[in-house]
């Protein structure tokens, strides 16, 4: 057992403060690793606060971490100490079930997720990354590339991979037109992503404030929805639309912004979604799809690529002291464009 330094939320309505609790002994597979950065998600904040419902406390979030192996266990032949590594959203799944034996554990019907969650036995809660260590099977532990920073290689783990995988998928390239919606911690990584792999990107941000921005992560157009007719001008425009905005927004308008057969992937998830008119869909042949973190195998390809391509999330540093003041920064839209915990400021 490992004494551990962390912060957690003890409900839903109370800020989130100092906890300490035990990681698990190392078994034969695990691998104990120092926590040395975690990024906050707005998924972290939505749990915390119980928007989706069944959040289970207290509750120690965090799936974006990054840090250095301190022990393997026997068996452990992929890691040894002193590797620096990642873990995401998920720390478990059931491996026997299709999409595990596909490598889509995102979607077995049993995944253990990194926090908000139970462990196998059914009984102990999974606890995140804001926290000093943690404990995990070794095939849930991915490889950082060299020559990323770690502090800022953090988000790839959930926000780099979330719209990597569905880039990837409805195959973001050359000649395809990509919309991004919401310029935020995922957003962003959309925008840097789909540039790398040769898309033309545009960002739909509410306002101008974040066109700057934009530009300089890479896109090559910039729309504000919240200006007469951008809606108008934008009919018929894009092969591809990630959105990533957190709260309920109305998809109809978007929908119109696709080409004949272009496809819509939700990737927010706002705790009530809005109402889609068929014919949105029908006069187009449009599809509405959602896409949920990634397996992962896809998780090392997404963090191969990075590294290949240069890429990491823009990140501001905090102190976990200051984690509760950074969560209303998020929902204000108030950081460029992920906050970043320094887990030193733990110790
Ligand atoms: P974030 O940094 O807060 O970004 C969300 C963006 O949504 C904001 O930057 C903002 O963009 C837009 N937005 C916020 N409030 C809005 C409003 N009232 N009207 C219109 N747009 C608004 O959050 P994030 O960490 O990127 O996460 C985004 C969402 O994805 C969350 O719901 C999160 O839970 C979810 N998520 C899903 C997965 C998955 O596997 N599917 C994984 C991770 C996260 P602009 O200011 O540019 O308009
Ligand atoms: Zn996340
Ligand atoms: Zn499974």
């Amino acid at each position: 057992m490992y004494p551990t330094k962390a912060y957690a939320a003890e409900s839903a309505v109370k800020p989130l403060g100092p906890f300490e609790f035990n990681r698990r002994a190392v078994g034969p597979n695990d691998i104990l690793i120092d926590i040395h950065f975690c990024g906050i998600c707005h998924s972290d904040i939505h749990q915390v606060r119980d928007e989706w419902g069944h959040s289970l406390y207290p509750m120690v979030p965090g799936h974006e971490i990054v840090g250095i192996i301190a022990q393997v266990g026997a068996q452990v032949k992929k890691f040894k100490p002193g590797d620096r590594v990642g873990v995401g959203c998920l720390v478990e799944s059931c491996r026997e079930c299709p999409e595990c034996k596909e490598g889509y554990e995102q979607y077995c019907p049993q995944p253990v997720f990194t926090y908000n969650c139970k462990e196998k036995d059914g009984k102990t809660l999974t606890q995140g990354g804001y926290s000093t260590r943690i404990v995990v099977n070794e095939d849930f532990v991915l490889r950082l590339p060299e020559n990323l920073p770690m502090n800022a290689t953090a988000p790839l783990l959930c926000a780099g991979i979330t719209t990597y995988s569905p880039l990837r998928h409805w195959k973001a390239g050359p000649g395809k037109k990509v919309g991004v919606i919401g310029l935020g911690g995922l957003g962003h990584m959309a925008v840097k992503i789909a540039k790398a792999m040769g898309a033309e990107v545009s960002v739909l941000s509410r306002s101008r404030k974040k066109e700057t921005d934009a530009k300089r992560l890479g896109a090559d157009h910039y729309c504000a929805t919240a200006e007469a007719g951008t809606f108008e001008k934008l009919a018929k425009t894009f092969d591809l639309i990630i959105c990533t905005v957190s709260v309920d927004v109305d998809w109809n308008q978007y929908l119109n912004t696709l080409k004949r057969d272009g496809t819509m992937v939700v990737v927010g998830v706002p705790p009530k979604s809005p109402t889609v008119n068929a014919a949105n869909l029908i006069f187009g042949r449009h599809s509405l799809a959602g896409s949920l973190i990634g397996g992962i195998r896809e998780t090392q390809e997404m963090l191969d690529f990075c590294g290949k391509h240069n890429i990491v999330s823009d990140i501001e540093m905090i102190p976990i002291q200051k984690v509760n003041e950074a969560y209303e920064r998020v929902i204000k839209g108030d950081v460029k464009f992920r906050f970043v915990i320094d887990i030193a400021s733990l110790k």
